[in-house]
């Protein structure tokens, strides 16, 4: 190991985790030599020495199982590339079911997993007992066996990432903690050392669970939280042998793994223990916290049921260790928005080591080409919001964290601690309307509305949920009459200035050179052409825009464009949302309720689609804006937040005759779905072009002085489009399409389902998603298939069409 600390480096890793040294690894890989890895103690002595190991592939969504696909690829042959061995063995893992709804969640996973080539092979109770001869399948309904799945020995495995690292030029220094991050003019400059200061252009914290003060070091938000962590490891016992997968039982929270003739029984309970709240002691190295028998008991004796050569086998180690947890259970990874090169890779919700490779690789990727390799919105620092660092927040969302990675991964689960955190203006109101609240980051948004007597509660499954019928209800009222809908969780930016209008245009891929009151849908692309944003920007004046977009990129959104203002240009952003609450009045009636409560004309001659005003409404100023994301007649009415009860009351008040009905978010997203109207974060991502997405409508491409990405989709329009966003309507209407489904085109998988939801108006289960050939796709290929899609390994016939289902020509929205 180096002693010596450079002045210099191109970048600065901090952290000596397998998660950090993948990372130095990966970018050594792709000829980046000038790496400095800094770790405080020794390599691993963070959360990684204790890992039990697991290295599965199957995770909640496709892209996070690619990039766990990878890291046992990379597992396989690290040990061959590097003379370091890594204990990796493919033995497979099981995964039990001892329900119906168990056994659907996992057969839906194995249906994903197949899009891409993962093996993975759903099986009976008895041929996981061929498997794991010891174990009572009495309650077991069935399986799921990977073949590729494995185990490794986390210290080992560190060992070789860093072997390897080292071989590619990387320097890695041990006893070297980072005391502070260097950062001039908003971008990070360097890190100071308790050895010395170092000079960086990239600084990247891997830091693991001090990941946070870390953080803050640099004023860079990552919110994480430590929990306890628990296994046991028994003695020897008599059939326990080297050919048994791994297996899960999450039903119970347990997973087993034999180890030399050992068990190791390892625990993800529903009530965590959050742990380290009053901050990690500087000498925690190789740590080890206190046993807690009475918290470990209850998994102890299902394990015991599942197992029963368990009861007699005595516990040689009882282990308990801290592991970092994020507020949505997914690792914090990217480019922090708060400093420009600052990058971060930590929060790992105990699948660090299955995680590493791929995470390692793809920040390696963004880091060294400015871009990610592939959509990576599920695990993005930016989804994370600032009041998320709340230490109070963090530390009461980790006691359900942990346990939610073994629980059921039922649609629409909502979480249900730390609640509430943001309420809307409306909050108290709905609530008496019979709001069942969702969370969605940190606002509590009305997703369904329980009619009197019915309580306003959810009841999970992968079939029809509690709340079809009521949604429903609301869905049809938008449709015929006229819906209210609380949007004020939409993300809302002012950009005032003289050139503002100059700024956004390079930023847009639409053009927003229009007269003040228009409403323009656009959206923001990377160089690539792919699609950063999607969102409606309003001139407000001739120096002003407003901008909105959805709740969960309101730190995404308003950095991407802070970040494009040139340092020369006089465009200031500022971010308004708290400051106005928004209503959705929905539907071909939405007219004759709003129009008699104001003087102003709301005529379609006097008022049309895609334009704003600001009128009287009750007693105040509303900015009203016609536009939709439900494809019917209506105004989003933009209120300041001290007016909006009253407007409320006032829209309630005169809504009777009208036939007004409270809307939820469940019943926007069926309406959004009949419309076609796509989804970012789903349906559309960083790595898909408007030409893919069927947007190429919004896109103005002659418009004076261009627009970022506008080569990339020039090159794309004189080539080929290898992949375009279709609808599909499933023949069996009781089937509900969620996502991640497989496409199936005449026998062949051509993509997979990026968003289902059932819509109302049309009787269907409705499903869009990617149809992918390399030799281009067009709407002859698309119009000339049959199609299947593939739901818990059934495949289910259904019409595709590159049009919305529901009012193709938009007529709706325009009457
Ligand atoms: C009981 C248990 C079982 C687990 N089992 C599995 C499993 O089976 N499979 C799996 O995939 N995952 C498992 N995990 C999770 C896995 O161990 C972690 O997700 C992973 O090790 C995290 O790696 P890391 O590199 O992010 O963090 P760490 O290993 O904690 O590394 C961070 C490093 O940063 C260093 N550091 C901190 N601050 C500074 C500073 N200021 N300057 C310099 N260095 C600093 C620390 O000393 C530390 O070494 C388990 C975790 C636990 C607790």
């Amino acid at each position: 190991m180096s002693k010596q600390i450079p002045n210099q480096a191109r970048v600065v890793i901090i952290g000596g985790g397998v998660v950090g040294c993948s990372l130095a690894y990966h970018l050594t890989k792709l000829g980046w030599r000038d790496v400095v890895l800094l770790e405080r103690k020794q390599l691993t002595s963070g959360t990684t020495w204790h890992a039990a190991g697991l290295v599965g592939q199957l995770r909640a969504t496709r892209n996070m199982t690619r990039l766990a696909q990878y890291t046992t690829t990379l597992f396989d042959t690290l040990e061959q590339e590097t003379g370091q061995a890594t204990g990796f063995s493919q033995r497979g893992s099981l995964a039990l079911a001892t329900s119906g709804e168990r056994f659907e969640e996992l057969r839906r996973g194995a249906s994903m997993a197949r899009c891409f080539g993962l093996e993975v092979e759903v099986i009976s109770a008895a041929e996981a007992q061929a498997m794991w001869p010891l174990i009572n399948i009495d309650d077991v309904v069935g399986a799921v066996f990977l073949p590729k799945d494995g185990q490794v020995n986390p210290i080992d495995v560190t060992q070789a990432l860093a072997k390897g690292a080292r071989n590619g030029g990387a320097r890695i220094i041990e006893g070297a903690g980072v005391t502070g991050i260097r950062s001039r003019n908003g971008a990070v400059t360097g890190v100071a050392t308790d050895r010395g200061d170092i000079a960086a252009e990239y600084v990247v914290n891997c830091a693991g669970m001090w990941g946070r003060e870390v953080g803050r070091m640099a004023g860079v938000n990552v919110p994480l939280h430590a929990a306890e962590h628990f296994y046991i490891v028994t003695e020897p016992f008599d059939g326990m042998t080297p050919d048994l997968p791994v297996m899960r039982d999450p039903d119970n929270c347990a997973y087993f793994k034999e180890d030399a003739g050992k068990l190791l029984l390892g625990a993800f309970e529903p009530v965590a223990k959050p742990w380290g709240m009053d901050g990690i002691p500087e000498d925690f190295s190789f740590g080890q916290l206190a046993d807690d028998f009475d918290h470990f008991e209850p998994v102890l004796e299902a394990a015991m049921r599942r197992l029963p050569a368990l009861q007699d086998a005595g516990v040689q180690l009882f282990f308990n260790g801290p592991e970092s947890f994020t507020p949505d259970d997914r690792y914090l990874l990217g480019p922090a928005p708060e400093l420009e090169n600052f990058f971060v890779a930590a929060g790992f919700n105990s699948v660090g080591i299955q995680s590493s490779g791929g995470a390692g690789r793809v920040l390696a990727d963004w880091i060294v080409n400015g871009h990610p390799p592939m959509d990576l919105w599920d695990v993005d620092i930016r989804r994370m919001l600032p009041f998320q660092g709340n230490a109070k927040y963090l530390h009461d969302r980790t006691v359900e964290g942990l346990g939610l990675l073994y629980a059921m991964h039922w649609p629409f689960r909502q979480f249900e601690t730390a609640r509430p955190v943001r309420t809307t203006p409306f909050h108290d109101r709905l609530k008496s309307a019979g709001a069942c609240f969702g969370e969605a980051g940190g606002w509590e948004r009305p997703n369904w509305f329980a009619p009197d007597g019915v309580a306003p509660e959810y009841r999970y499954s992968y079939g029809r949920q509690n709340w079809f019928e009521h949604s429903a209800a609301e869905h049809m009222a938008v449709r015929e009459a006229v819906g209210l809908l609380d949007l004020s969780t939409f993300a809302k930016f002012l950009l005032q200035g003289r050139d503002a209008e100059r700024v956004l245009n390079r930023v847009c891929a639409n053009d927003v050179a229009v007269a003040p009151g228009r409403i323009v849908y656009s959206q923001w692309l990377n160089d690539l052409g792919g699609i950063e944003s999607d969102l409606t920007i309003t001139r407000l004046a001739e120096d002003v825009f407003m901008i909105v977009t959805a709740f969960s990129s309101q730190v995404r959104d308003f950095h991407w464009l802070n970040s494009h203002i040139p340092n020369d240009a006089h465009a200031i952003l500022t971010d308004v949302t708290s400051g106005m609450a928004c209503l959705g009045i929905m539907g071909p009636r939405a007219r004759d309720l709003l129009q008699p409560l104001t003087p102003d004309d709301l005529s379609n001659e006097a008022f049309p689609f895609a334009t704003s005003r600001r009128i009287e409404l009750g007693y105040g100023h509303v900015r009203a804006s016609r536009i939709t994301y439900v494809g019917e007649l209506g105004w989003e009415l933009y209120i300041p937040a001290e007016f909006a009860t009253g407007i409320y009351d006032t829209i309630i008040a005169a809504g009777a005759d009208t036939g007004i009905r409270h809307t939820g978010m469940h019943a926007m997203n069926s309406l959004r779905m009949e419309k076609a109207y796509r989804h970012w974060g789903h349906d559309i991502t960083d790595e898909d072009t408007p030409l893919e997405a069927g947007l190429g409508f919004a896109v103005a491409w002659d418009k004076p002085g261009g627009f970022m990405g506008r080569e990339a989709l020039l090159r794309q329009r004189e080539g080929r489009v290898r992949r375009k966003l279709v609808q599909f309507a499933l023949d069996d209407v009781d089937v509900p399409l969620y996502h991640n489904e497989p496409i199936w085109r005449d026998g062949e998988i051509v993509g997979y389902i990026t968003s289902g939801m059932y819509g109302h108006a049309l009787g269907k289960s409705l499903g869009m998603g990617y149809v992918e050939r390399d030799d281009g796709v067009d709407a002859e290929y698309v119009n000339s298939g049959h199609y299947e899609i593939e739901v818990a390994c059934r495949r289910i016939p259904a019409t595709a069409s590159l049009k919305p289902f529901y009012d193709p020509k938009s007529e709706r929205v325009r009457l």
